[in-house]
């Protein structure tokens, strides 16, 4: 499988301001699997040029949402294969405890939000729970979905075809106010999706020096990042949930050099829009 990255910010962030290589969109992971089949990982802003990526013709699309803050839906209304009547698309997405993903999503979809409603989408649309369905298998994969430490109903994403697996996890603070691992790993919320994956896309929103200032807001410091995927012992970690702040200049300051001062069991690619990864 074949990652490319549309979306890598925790908020839109514009050219202008310096962000062209590591992009300005919000989050939205393209996951292409061998046999041609399509996988979304969250919906935010860069979904719209992924859309324009996707050829016509294609049968089925799986839209898999980890959480319905604006930043990873924003984009899902102009996700333009929605408005393609020959292609089914499911969507996957966490429900709360008193109301289904279907609920959750139209407050957002629906006016006066957005002009159109689910139900009037042209595609053939079905919306799963996942926290009802926990592992499920879109053409050509087997994922499996797990709660996150994040606010509100949040998931993250093991994602596997022929052997090779990547994980997904957004937005994630697992080792609240430290980026010390606990005793035991069966403390640490997360590692199971994480486990040996041959790819980590982690959150790691937050440079060590300004964390502190954020504790409990549900994101990552680089150390926290960097102390999960070893524990999780990964091939390779890619951070991502770049801070809308930090331009170019400041990620490239945060990543060049880590590799080599910290020894690390891994490759460290930070995430930067139009890259793709090859998985294994
Ligand atoms: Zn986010
Ligand atoms: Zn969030």
């Amino acid at each position: 499988m074949k990652v490319t990255f549309y979306g890598t910010r925790g908020s839109l962030a514009t050219p202008g301001e310096g962000t062209v290589r590591y992009g300005g969109n919000t989050s939205c992971v393209a996951v292409w699997g061998e046999g041609g089949s399509l996988l979304v990982l969250d919906a935010g802003t860069g979904i719209r040029a992924l859309g324009e990526a996707v050829e016509r013709g294609l049968g089925r699309v799986d839209i898999l949402l980890t959480h319905l803050h604006m930043d990873h839906i924003q984009g899902l209304g102009f996700f333009d294969p929605l408005f393609w009547p020959d292609l089914e698309v499911h969507l996957w997405g966490p429900s709360s405890t008193t109301l289904n993903l279907h609920t959750r999503l139209s407050r957002y979809l629906s006016p006066p939000l957005f002009p159109v409603r689910l139900r009037d989408l042209p595609c053939n649309l079905t919306l799963h729970d996942v926290v009802e369905e926990r592992r499920f298998s879109p053409p050509g994969f087997e994922v499996e979905a797990g709660l996150v430490c994040h606010p509100g109903p949040t998931v993250g994403y093991r994602i596997e075809e022929a052997g090779r697996v990547l994980c997904y996890l957004p937005d994630h603070e697992p080792l609240l106010g430290t980026s010390e691992l606990p005793a035991s790993r069966r403390w640490i919320p997360g590692l199971a999706l994480a486990e040996g994956a041959d790819l980590l896309i982690h959150d790691a929103q937050y440079s060590d020096d300004e964390y502190p200032d954020y504790v409990g807001w549900g994101h990552s410091s680089t150390s926290a990042a960097l102390a999960f995927a070893e524990a999780a012992g990964v091939g390779q970690l890619v951070p991502f949930h770049h801070d809308p702040w930090h331009t170019d200049a400041i990620l490239d300051e945060m990543y060049c050099g880590l590799q080599s001062s910290r020894e690390l069991p891994f490759a460290i690619t930070p995430a930067s829009e139009g890259q793709s990864i090859q998985v294994g």
